[in-house]
């Protein structure tokens, strides 16, 4: 089957659909100008990954916070970063009552900046901080970030962003409630994510264990193309999303 085949396939089978989810990675971003972690191009070759480590945080915050602000504050500021059209399709299935949640690893808040309300964010979000003392939460915008490191206005606790560094939990209302829409949804659309970072990568199992359909978007084939995958697109999902959707005629 060529790759138009498969789309114009995919759009009948998401036609029909009633309970659409969404299961994105870094690269459904990539159009949108965010580079990814690992890889060519990846932050991690020009950073130390331990500066997002938990422990590192506190026992070496205001190193850590130096390169935080950098690789992903003053990053985010110097660069206009708006959603794609891949984000925009996900937004249009959500008000069209179609889609009922899009569970993300990432962290770059595009899927509810595009419109979407029902996002599960499976490694937080960091447009807001948390206080690690008090928990109030902040608006990054909000925050100046000229201090190392930044301190909640209500207690003088540490802020740390409200995404996950590595030795963290996972947050549990996205744990629980993207584990809920995968179990409950009739087609899964996995999109621009290798399926190496555990424990988010056992979400697409769930649904395919539950009787879902899994069609996924990706430029090469993840840890779930062979295995799971029900239809391949191979391509852009900036590209693919938006011409699946000229095809779609909700039934
Ligand atoms: P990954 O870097 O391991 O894999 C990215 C995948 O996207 C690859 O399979 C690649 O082939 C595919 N891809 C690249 N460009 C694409 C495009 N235009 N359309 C469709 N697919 C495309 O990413 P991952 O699986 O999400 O895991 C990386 C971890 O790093 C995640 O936990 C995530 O939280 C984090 N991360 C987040 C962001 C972000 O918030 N935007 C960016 C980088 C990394």
């Amino acid at each position: 089957m060529t790759n138009e085949e498969k789309i114009k396939q995919a759009a009948e089978i998401i036609s029909k659909a009633k309970h659409i989810v969404g299961f994105t990675g870094a690269g459904t971003s990539a159009e949108s100008g965010i580079p990814p972690f690992r890889g060519e191009g990846g932050i991690w070759n020009k950073y130390d990954p331990n500066s997002l480590d938990i422990d590192f945080y506190y026992s070496h915050t205001k190193d850590s916070w130096k390169i935080i602000r950098e690789v992903f504050y003053n990053f985010f500021n110097n660069n206009e970063i708006k959603p794609n059209p891949g984000h925009k399709v996900l937004a249009k299935w959500e008000q069209e009552g179609r889609l009922s949640a899009v569970i993300t690893q990432n962290i770059d808040d595009l899927h509810t900046v595009a419109g979407n309300k029902t996002v599960y964010e499976f490694h937080g979000n960091m447009a807001r901080f948390v206080c690690t003392h008090c928990g109030k939460k902040y608006p990054a915008k909000e925050l100046q970030l000229t201090e190392n490191p930044p301190h909640c206005e209500a207690c003088g606790g540490l802020l740390k962003p409200d995404f996950i560094f590595f030795g963290e939990g996972i947050p549990e209302k996205a744990y629980y409630g993207s584990i809920e829409a995968a179990e409950n949804c009739d087609v899964f659309i996995i999109i621009g994510t290798s399926g190496q970072v555990g424990p988010a990568n056992m979400i697409p199992g769930i649904a395919k264990q539950h009787g879902a359909k899994i069609i996924e978007i990706n430029m090469q084939p993840s840890t779930y193309t062979n295995y799971i995958t029900d239809l391949y697109l191979e391509g852009k999902s900036g590209e693919i999303l938006p011409t699946i959707d000229t095809l779609i005629e909700w039934r």
